[in-house]
C-alpha cells in the first residue's frame, strides 16, 4: 500500500485539520506512516505564530530533498498558516523547488482535488486564497488520531488583532459554524465512543458574534451540548478574557459534563503592556474574572499563556507578570519569548527587548512556575477524584495516564484495557504538575 505522512506544527486547530487531511488521503487509499523519508505523500501542515516554528519547518522540508531525488513519484505538499503569509508561496517555491503542492490555511477542503490534479498532470500547484465556503472543511472525512479525544471546530478565524499575532491575517475574519452542525458532530462522536469533546476556536467565547440571531451565544451552545446524553467530558479552547461572560461561568458551574477548567491567557501582568498588545482588558478585570470563576465553579483550575519580552517590556512590567502568576496559582503555564511577526503592529514598535533579557525573564518565569507547581498539585494528595483514563504511559509499562476534571494529569498503575473508562482514583503523590494515584 502507498503511504502518507503528515507533519503537524502549532496549535490544536492544526492537529484537527491534519485529521481532515488524513481522511482525504485514506480515501485515496494511502496508509498512515510516521517516517516522511519513506512516504509517497508528505504533507507539512505549518504554523506561523513564531519564527522558531518556521525555522524548524524549513529545516524539515529541506531534509526531504534527497528523498524526493531518489523517488521522483513522491508528492510533497505544504499547507497551513505559514503559506498564507504575503510572498511565502513564492519564497517556498524558490527555496524548495521540489515542493509539489502549496496551499493556504483556507484551502485544505480542496486538498483531494488538488492532489488528484497534481497526480494527473505532475505540474506544480499553488493554491492560496479565500474560498467561497470556509466551513466546507467541516464536512470532510476525518481520521481522528487522539485516542478517546475528539476535537470539534466551532469557529474559524479571529477579529481581535492582538498586536503581536499573525493569526487574523492568515486565518481571516471570525466565522462561526452553525449550532446544529456542531451538535450533530458532538452526538456522532459520543455515539462513536469518544469520552472527551474539545470545542475549538481561536476565541471560543465570541462564538456567534458574527450573527447572533442565527448562531446564539457560546453559553447557549455549551448548554445545548451539555444536554446531550451519555457519559463524556466537554472542554474548550481558547478563551479570550475580554469575552468570558458571567453566563458562561454559570453554565460551567451548573454542568456535570463541562470541565471545571479554564485556559485563560493573560499574556502579561502589566496594564501598560496589555494595552500595547491590544488585549482589551487590564490586570484588575482579569483577576476579577478569576475570582468570579473561583466563587462559582467548584474546584476550578486555570492555565494561561504568557509572552515575555514584548517590545518596551521593562523589569517592572515583568515583575507585574510574576506577581500575577503568584496571585492566580495556575496549574499550568505556556510560556513564550516574544517573536517578531512580519505584518503585525508590534513588529514596528520601537524598544525591542534584547534576546539575552528575554531569555533571562523566561527562565525566571519557568522557575517560579515550577516552584508553585508542586505546591498547587500537593493539595490533591489524599483526595479521591474521578479520573478519565486517556492513554497508556508512553515509556512506563503497567502505567496509564488519566486526567482529572480540572485538567490535572494523573499516573496510575493499570493496564491498557482501562483506556476510555472513568475511575475513582485516590491521589497518593504529586510532583510538579503531575499527580500519582491508585484506583479505589
Ligand atoms: S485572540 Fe489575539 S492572540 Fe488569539 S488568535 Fe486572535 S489575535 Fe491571535
Amino acid at each position: 500500500m502507498k503511504k502518507y505522512c503528515i507533519l503537524t506544527y502549532g496549535c490544536q486547530m492544526n492537529v484537527h485539520e491534519s485529521e481532515k487531511l488524513a481522511g482525504i488521503l485514506e480515501n485515496f487509499g494511502y496508509e498512515r506512516e510516521t517516517n516522511p523519508q519513506i512516504s509517497d505523500v508528505v504533507v507539512f501542515n505549518t504554523c506561523a505564530i513564531r519564527e522558531s516554528a518556521e525555522q524548524k519547518i524549513m529545516g524539515n522540508i529541506g531534509e526531504l530533498k534527497q528523498a524526493k531525488r531518489n523517488n521522483k513519484e513522491m508528492v510533497i505538499a505544504v499547507c497551513g498558516c505559514m503559506t498564507q503569509q504575503d510572498n511565502y508561496p513564492e519564497m517556498l517555491k524558490a527555496k524548495f523547488p521540489f515542493i509539489d503542492i502549496i496551499m493556504g490555511s483556507h484551502n485544505i477542503a480542496d486538498f483531494g482535488e488538488l492532489l488528484q490534479k497534481y497526480l494527473n498532470s505532475r505540474k506544480k500547484i499553488i493554491e492560496v486564497g479565500a474560498p467561497q465556503d470556509i466551513l466546507k472543511r467541516d464536512s470532510m472525512p476525518k481520521i481522528r488520531t487522539s485516542g478517546i479525544n475528539a476535537w470539534i471546530n466551532i469557529s474559524y478565524g479571529c477579529n481581535n488583532y492582538c498586536t503581536y499575532c499573525i493569526v487574523p491575517y492568515v486565518r481571516g475574519r471570525e466565522t462561526s459554524r452553525p449550532r446544529e452542525d456542531i451538535l450533530k458532530e458532538v452526538c456522532e462522536c459520543v455515539n462513536a465512543g469518544y469520552k472527551q469533546i474539545t470545542l475549538l476556536g481561536q476565541n471560543v467565547n465570541s462564538y456567534g458574534n458574527d450573527n447572533r440571531e442565527k448562531f446564539g451565544t457560546f453559553a447557549e451552545l455549551l448548554r445545548d451540548i451539555d444536554k446531550i446524553e451519555g457519559k463524556f467530558r466537554i472542554r474548550f479552547m481558547t478563551s479570550h478574557p475580554k469575552d468570558l461572560s458571567e453566563e458562561v461561568i454559570d453554565v460551567i458551574a451548573s454542568s456535570n459534563k463541562i470541565c471545571h477548567y479554564l485556559h485563560l491567557p493573560i499574556q502579561s501582568g502589566s496594564d501598560r503592556i496589555l494595552k500595547l498588545m491590544n488585549r482589551s482588558y487590564n490586570r484588575e478585570k482579569y483577576l476579577n474574572l478569576i475570582k468570579l470563576a473561583r466563587e462559582r465553579i467548584s474546584g476550578v483550575e486555570f492555565s494561561s499563556d504568557i509572552i515575555v519580552g514584548f517590545p518596551t517590556e521593562t523589569e517592572e512590567d515583568f515583575l507585574e507578570t510574576l506577581s500575577v502568576v503568584k496571585e492566580v496559582g495556575y496549574q499550568q503555564l505556556f510560556t513564550y519569548i516574544y517573536s517578531k511577526r512580519k505584518g503585525t503592529v508590534a513588529e514596528k514598535l520601537d524598544g525591542q527587548v534584547p534576546l539575552s533579557v528575554k531569555k533571562d525573564r523566561i527562565a525566571r518565569l519557568i522557575k517560579l512556575e515550577q516552584e508553585l507547581a508542586t505546591e498547587i498539585s500537593s493539595k490533591y494528595i489524599g483526595r479521591t477524584e474521578e479520573v478519565l483514563i486517556e492513554d497508556v504511559h508512553p515509556k512506563k509499562q503497567g502505567i496509564v495516564i488519566g486526567s482529572l476534571d480540572c485538567g490535572k494529569t494523573v499516573n496510575i498503575k493499570g493496564d491498557p484495557s482501562l483506556v476510555g473508562s472513568f475511575q475513582r482514583v485516590k491521589i497518593t503523590n504529586a510532583k510538579l504538575t503531575v499527580l500519582y494515584g491508585e484506583i479505589v
